[in-house]
């Protein structure tokens, strides 16, 4: 296996006595109230029945999220995509599709499922509820879309496929995409096909060169901002089965058989998964993916990553309270329109002017250079696609083979041998037929 041991239980210090107490990793990943201090008897998370209005996402955010939308900036082509993406009204044209193709779900239309809605919305303090739409699909998904009025649509395959307190942690995870302000970012990767020949013919030329790592770094970015979103959702449900469960439901559920798929299984799948290394061979496999299918849910990785942050990572902690407070959020006026932006943000999301330059020279070039390496592009050789595949295929031989070796090519295909010894075919075979 990539990783080590799964950690059998997590230590917390009770915030009122000082006792260290040990919980167990099965009731801490099924949480439904908070535990009680095993000294003083009081409840060890003290902020569990609480909603976080006053979070800093910052408290939260995946460390791959952080880094891959700071990799995302520093290369140039960034503002200018989303200014297309702004002065060319996506945003309306998406609104009204939506508005023409979908319902639109309020109190009086869903009502059950627009107070879940609402519910996420005050967890997390969201002042400005989105629109929310659902639409007739098969597949369950569910999305958040615009530049400076959000909405979020679900499909129908999620409401038939997942229970109410699962369709709380769809609801919740896109809302949080709005608190954690990914949106722009996330749109801009939903159109990255229609506003890529924009990028090109306003950078001159150079846009040949820049659009493919633009590309890259954004949809990088754009599957570790699932994992802060997962989060998000968490923090909402406050029961890490629950976000399992639905990611397993997404991954593989069906109706017919419900009775049958249990949450033990696939944590046991997500354990054996190991580390998903971005950087790697996976990583690389998966970009390339996902550019091809724009689809990004990967919920086994979610899944342990999900695993990870409650027993690793700072989660308890913020059900206990410890958490940064969100300050008011800090805002420049655009010298086009007068509209206040946020600090951070590259573009006017009133009028699609650039708020700042696009990066040049050295750093420019670095940074460029920087994700085509990830991606493995400028390594010679074969095209990066049968690469990444050849790689991410070395990656899962040396992962899940038994003594860990890849001692050469394996042939597609190639029938697991049973034996008497061996029923199941677990032991495989190495050395060909
Ligand atoms: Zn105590
Ligand atoms: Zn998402
Ligand atoms: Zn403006």
């Amino acid at each position: 296996m990539a990783d080590a041991k799964p950690v059998e239980a997590v230590e917390f210090t009770c915030g009122e006595c000082g006792a260290v107490n040990r919980l167990p990793r099965e009731k801490v990943l099924n949480l439904k109230s908070s535990p009680l201090c095993g000294r003083c008897d009081k409840p060890l998370l003290r902020a569990y029945d609480r909603f976080f209005d006053d979070l800093d996402p910052d408290s939260y955010i995946h460390p791959l999220d952080k880094e891959t939308l700071d990799a995302l900036k520093r290369i140039p082509g960034v503002a200018t995509l989303l200014r297309s993406l702004i002065r060319h009204s996506f945003e309306l044209a998406t609104r009204l599709h939506h508005h023409a193709n979908f319902v639109r779900v309020g109190p009086a239309q869903y009502p059950t499922l627009w107070a879940k809605f609402e519910h996420a919305g005050r967890c997390l303090g969201i002042k400005q509820l989105p629109e929310l739409y659902v639409y007739q699909d098969p597949v369950p998904n569910a999305y958040t879309f615009g530049v400076d009025r959000y909405f979020v649509a679900v499909s129908t395959g999620c409401l038939e496929l997942l229970d109410d307190d699962e369709i709380l942690v769809v609801l919740a995870h896109e809302l949080g995409h709005v608190h954690a302000d990914h949106v722009l970012y996330k749109s801009a990767a939903r159109v990255f096909g229609s506003v890529a020949s924009t990028i090109i013919q306003a950078t001159f030329g150079i846009g040949s060169l820049v659009v493919y790592p633009v590309q890259l770094a954004l949809l990088r970015w754009d599957r570790a901002s699932e994992l802060s979103s997962d989060r998000a959702a968490l923090l909402v449900v406050k029961n890490p089965f629950t976000v399992m469960r639905t990611l397993m439901k997404i991954a593989g559920g069906t109706r017919r058989y419900a009775g049958e798929l249990g949450i033990d299984a696939f944590i046991e799948q997500a354990d054996s998964f190991g580390k998903m290394q971005d950087e790697g061979p996976l990583g690389r496999y998966i970009t390339i993916f996902q550019s091809l299918f724009r689809s990004h849910p990967f919920p086994i990785w979610r899944t342990k990553e999900v695993i990870d942050w409650v027993t690793t990572g700072n989660y308890l902690e913020i059900l206990d309270g410890e958490y940064k407070v969100r300050a008011l959020i800090a805002t420049k006026p655009c010298p086009s329109c007068g509209n206040a932006n946020r600090v951070e943000a590259m573009v006017c999301t009133h009028c699609g002017h650039q708020l700042v330059d696009e990066p040049t020279g050295e750093a420019a070039e670095r940074a460029v250079r920087e994700v085509r390496e990830a991606a493995g592009v400028d390594e010679g050789g074969d095209d990066p696609m049968s690469r990444a595949w050849k790689e991410a295929r070395g990656w899962y031989k040396r992962t899940f083979t038994l003594d860990g070796a890849d001692d050469g090519p394996i042939v597609d295909g190639e029938p697991t041998r049973r034996t008497p010894d061996d029923p199941d075919g677990k032991v495989g075979k190495k050395d060909g037929p």
